[in-house]
Parts: C-alpha cells; sequence; structure tokens
C-alpha cells in the first residue's frame, strides 16, 4: 500500500495535497513527495519484497503510486549487478561493482522513473504525456506511453544524435525538434505545462516521476544482500537522480531494510565540458549556469534544478563531484566494454572516467565496496567510438587467406 501524505517544499517545508505541481507556491522551492514512514515501517520488510515482481515494482510500497492502480510496466529495473573484477582489477579494486542499466527496456536508467511518471499520470486522469528531454527521457516517455495507450509529445533538441531520435519516434510520439539547447527546451515546457492539461513527466509531475530514481540505490543494497556500499560514483545532469539516491539510502535505513554500516559517500560525474556542479563543488561557490558543450549530451543540462542539493548532500557525505574530459569518456567507454563487456554511452563514459581518475589519485586502499551506476546504452551514442572498423580485416573464404592475415592466431 501506498503511503503518499502530502508533496512538501524541500526549502521551507510547506506541505501540498499529492497533485501535478512541482514548484512551492511561497518560495519557489521544489516539491517533494512525503510519505507515512509509520505505515511503511508496519507494511514493508525484505521479504515483502523479495517475493514482489521481478522489476522495481517490488518496491511499490515505497514509490507513489495510488492504491490500486495498475502500473504501466515494461519490465524495468532489477537490472544486473555486476562484479567488475577485470575493470578492477584495472583500477586497484577488488569489490568494483557496476549496476548496468544499459539493461532497461529502452535501455537507460530512465525507463525507472518514467514507468513510475506514465503510472501516476494515468491513474490520475491524464490522457497526454510529454517531456523536455536530453534524449533518453524521450525515448522512454515514448514507449512507455505506448504501452499506456496515451497520446504523447516529446521536446527535444533539434541537434540529436540520430540514433536517439530513431529511437524514439519508432513509438510514433509527436516529436518536437526545437531549435535551442536543452536548457531552452525545458523552459518552453515550463510555459506550456501553465495551459496544456498534459503531464509532463519532468515538470508539472516532477516529483512523483523522481522518485522513480531511488529504486535504482534500493536494488543496489539488495543486490549486495541487502547491505549499503562504501561509495556510489552517479553522473549528473539536473541532479535529480542524485538526490533521490540520497533519500533512498535514508529510507532503507530508517526502514531498517539494511545491515547497520558507514553511510555511503555519494559521488557525482560531470562531463569537464558541462560541469556546472563539479565547478562549483570545488570552489565552494553556488552553481552558476554554464553553456554545454560535450559529446555527453544525455548529461548537457548548464542549468541543473538540483545542483546545490547535490553539492550539500557530496559534502554531508564524504562524496567529491569530479569531471572526465571528451577524451576521457571515449577512453573510459572503450575501457569498460573490452575488460567487462558492457557498452555504455557516454554518460557511462563519465563515470568510468572520473571513477578512473578517482582510483588513479589513490582515493580508495582498495577492498571498499564501490559501485559506479551505468546508466545509458551505448547504441544510443555509436558516433563518438572512432574507427571501430581498426578491429577488421577483410579475407578470403578460404584456410591460407586467413592464415597470411593472422600468421601468429594459432
Ligand atoms: C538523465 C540521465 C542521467 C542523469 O539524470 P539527472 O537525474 O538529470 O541528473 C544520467 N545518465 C543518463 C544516461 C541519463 O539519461
Ligand atoms: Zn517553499
Amino acid at each position: 500500500m501506498s503511503t503518499v501524505k502530502s508533496l512538501i517544499c524541500r526549502e521551507c517545508q510547506s506541505e501540498y495535497e499529492p497533485q501535478a505541481t512541482h514548484v512551492c507556491d511561497l518560495c519557489f522551492g521544489p516539491l517533494e513527495v512525503k510519505y507515512d514512514h509509520g505505515d511503511l515501517a508496519r507494511t514493508v520488510s525484505r521479504e515483502s519484497i523479495e517475493a514482489g515482481p521481478n522489476s522495481l515494482w517490488r518496491y511499490r510500497d515505497l514509490l507513489p503510486l495510488n492504491d490500486g492502480a495498475e502500473p504501466v510496466t515494461l519490465g524495468e529495473g532489477m537490472t544486473p549487478l555486476v562484479h567488475a573484477q577485470r575493470l578492477g582489477a584495472e583500477l586497484g579494486l577488488s569489490n568494483l561493482y557496476l549496476k548496468n542499466e544499459t539493461m532497461n527496456p529502452t535501455n537507460s536508467f530512465k525507463d525507472r522513473v518514467v514507468s513510475v511518471a506514465v503510472s501516476w499520470a494515468r491513474a490520475n486522469g491524464f490522457d497526454t504525456m510529454a517531456c523536455a528531454s536530453t534524449g533518453n527521457l524521450a525515448n522512454s516517455v515514448a514507449a512507455y506511453s505506448a504501452r499506456a495507450g496515451m497520446r504523447c509529445f516529446v521536446f527535444i533538441p533539434a541537434d540529436l544524435e540520430a540514433s536517439k531520435v530513431l529511437t524514439t519516434s519508432v513509438f510514433a510520439p509527436n516529436v518536437v525538434a526545437v531549435e535551442g539547447n536543452y536548457d531552452q527546451v525545458n523552459r518552453l515546457c515550463s510555459e506550456l505545462a501553465d495551459s496544456y492539461p498534459w503531464a509532463f513527466a519532468n515538470i508539472n509531475i516532477r516529483p512523483f516521476y523522481a522518485e522513480g530514481s531511488k529504486t535504482l540505490t534500493y536494488e543496489t543494497a539488495e543486490q549486495l544482500g541487502w547491505k549499503l556500499p562504501d561509495e556510489i560514483i552517479i553522473p549528473i545532469a539536473s541532479g535529480c537522480q542524485f538526490v533521490k539516491h540520497n533519500k533512498a539510502l535514508q529510507e532503507l535505513i530508517e526502514l531498517d531494510l539494511v545491515d547497520p554500516g558507514p553511510y555511503p559517500k555519494l559521488t557525482g560525474a560531470q562531463a569537464l565540458n558541462c560541469s556546472p556542479v563539479a565547478t562549483a563543488f570545488k570552489s565552494g561557490t553556488s552553481v552558476q549556469p554554464v553553456k554545454p558543450n560535450t559529446i555527453a549530451k544525455s548529461l548537457a543540462i548548464g542549468n541543473p534544478s538540483d545542483g546545490k542539493y547535490v553539492i550539500n548532500i557530496a559534502n554531508g557525505t564524504g562524496g567529491v563531484v569530479e569531471t572526465a574530459t571528451e577524451e576521457e569518456i571515449v577512453e573510459s567507454i572503450e575501457l569498460l566494454a573490452a575488460t567487462e563487456g558492457i557498452f555504455a554511452e557516454t554518460a557511462g563514459g563519465v563515470t568510468v572516467g572520473v571513477l578512473r581518475k578517482l582510483a588513479r589519485a589513490g582515493r580508495w586502499k582498495g577492498d571498499e565496496t564501490v559501485v559506479a551506476y551505468i546508466t545509458g546504452h551505448g547504441f544510443k551514442t555509436i558516433e563518438v567510438i572512432p574507427d571501430l572498423d581498426r578491429y577488421q580485416r577483410t579475407i578470403k573464404p578460404s584456410v591460407r587467406s586467413f592464415e597470411e592475415t593472422f600468421p601468429d592466431a594459432s
């Protein structure tokens, strides 16, 4: 049973009835879903979760969906937590784990937030889904709208990767390519959300949408045997999921679902060429908007709404916010693929790039449990890997030709 009590302002703690709104009328702070944890503690246990479906909906009691409503699901979540022994050996980490979010239905972490958002929207009488997207969100909203039988408008920057547009368009949404960057797309959608009676996943229904992120961290703890890791590396675009992973950890502890232990350090990863949060973290100043110019387009938010909360959480938990250069992003995609057999998109390159940088700088002794969230699939950003044909030789269909071309193979 979902035990949503209200929407509460993260800044001034004013409370509102649960509804499609995301900012506080009084102070413009962001709104959060607040639960009745007294009820939750009685109803949720490791056993009740493990008995649930093999998807993120096993955590339904901790998600904001109306009682009795059918979730809109494609089997999202419960992605593999991979013990990365070869990448770990490379980096001097014997307990390195990768949460492989490329395995979600539309191949990114966004399916978690979107499954929750579309479920909530349908249960609350909306017939049209919309979103402002850097790519993966559009992909996911289009798929889940199709699944729910809802009308769909996705707003994207006109210069998005071709593969992301294609994998979105196949679900037959209205694709609105906006001649501008993501921050302009987002501003346009905020204006439209005021007058169109639509559920914009990451705007008016953002408090409900954002809750879906928590399941990534719940699952990580469950898959570690209900233990918390020492540190989690999380890519940052708006910072929305980073903040929710912290909320998830607090809930896991409060509800007694995990073994007692030190609170995990939460560390953020940004592309150097779009690093407003890392810059503010390092200089100790407030987050200043930047103009993104990076191949990590899924993280290219120059004015991140949750930036200051990310910095507070990183500081409060002993984490850091670090960056990867464009070159390091590509190298890291290739390193991850060659050592672990996982093909990540540029956001994964940012995460592994930061992991590698911190490992080389001596951040860890070597036996800490470090988990990196690999949030999107490499098929979405194929164009960033140069010269993939460097691995290919063309031969005649004969043994002789093979042996001439590969004289040292046997
Ligand atoms: C959206 C996205 C993120 C980051 O999300 P925020 O919650 O906006 O910080 C990370 N990785 C991928 C692949 C994404 O699509
Ligand atoms: Zn407020």
